[in-house]
């Protein structure tokens, strides 16, 4: 199925709220719910971060090179700065390994792989990942997502079948946040001073080489391609206009 093979963030929360549910489901013996799943509060997506970020930790070696930290950091706190919810403690870890990633974690954990920032060619580029990232915190998408996921197991855990409507909807939910999160992370690249087109030239480079490489395999290439191809072109026609605005 096409919405499984979604960027790491969306997938990555997917496998931390079925682990949640999964150890509510071992010690209740069956998952239950006494209301209508709401949204998580601010609390609560803090704490789930902070679980999210400590399995994160034990998983991957951390690059602790202070001045590359410090550059990364002075990029995520300018971004910050201009966000929506900039009341939230964010943070910005790079990780020791050569994919090319970068996710987050509900309650503003980021993180990128040190392979990422070393494809970046501009401190833009790296800005507008980071802004991506923070997007997806200020729009609240870990909290929607976790929202979604949630009523699909409590339609099942009520009786009702896994339905391919419930699927849907959160696929398509899920290619709305990668493209918000696309134009509101180059919104606050702009405002932070940045140049706004750097999310774009990373995608676009990130692209060919995948292109190139032919990491897409068999299965999954028109998918995945088409999805990141829709992203492109979805946020060159918001930039164009971010240039008529300023104008
Ligand atoms: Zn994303």
């Amino acid at each position: 199925m096409t919405w499984q093979r979604k960027l790491s963030f969306f997938l990555f929360v997917l496998a931390v709220i079925l682990v949640t549910v999964g150890r509510h489901s071992a010690a209740n013996d069956h998952w239950h719910l006494d209301d209508t799943p709401a949204e998580m509060s601010d609390a609560e997506e803090v704490e789930l971060g902070k679980q999210v970020d400590e399995y994160i930790r034990h998983q991957f070696y951390l690059e602790n090179d202070p001045d590359l930290n410090m550059v990364v950091n002075n990029i995520t706190q300018r971004l910050v700065t201009v966000s929506d919810r900039n009341t939230l403690p964010f943070t910005c870890t790079i990780l020791q390994s050569l994919s090319i990633n970068a996710f987050s974690a509900p309650g503003g954990h980021i993180y990128l792989t040190y392979g990422l920032l070393k494809f970046a060619k501009t401190e833009d580029e790296v800005a507008g990942i980071v802004g991506h990232e923070v997007a997806h915190a200020s729009l609240r998408h870990a909290s929607k997502l976790y929202h979604d996921v949630m009523e699909i197991l409590y339609r099942q855990s009520s009786g009702g079948a896994y339905s391919p409507e419930s699927l849907l909807l959160l696929n398509s939910h899920l290619e709305e946040f990668e493209q918000d999160a696309d134009t509101t992370g180059a919104l606050y690249a702009f405002k932070a001073g940045f140049n706004p087109r750097g999310l774009l030239n990373f995608l676009e480079r990130h692209l060919s080489l995948m292109i190139r490489k032919n990491m897409f395999g068999l299965a999954g290439l028109s998918a995945t391609a088409e999805m990141i191809t829709s992203r492109i072109n979805h946020l060159r026609e918001y930039l164009s206009t971010l240039d008529k605005g300023k104008k």
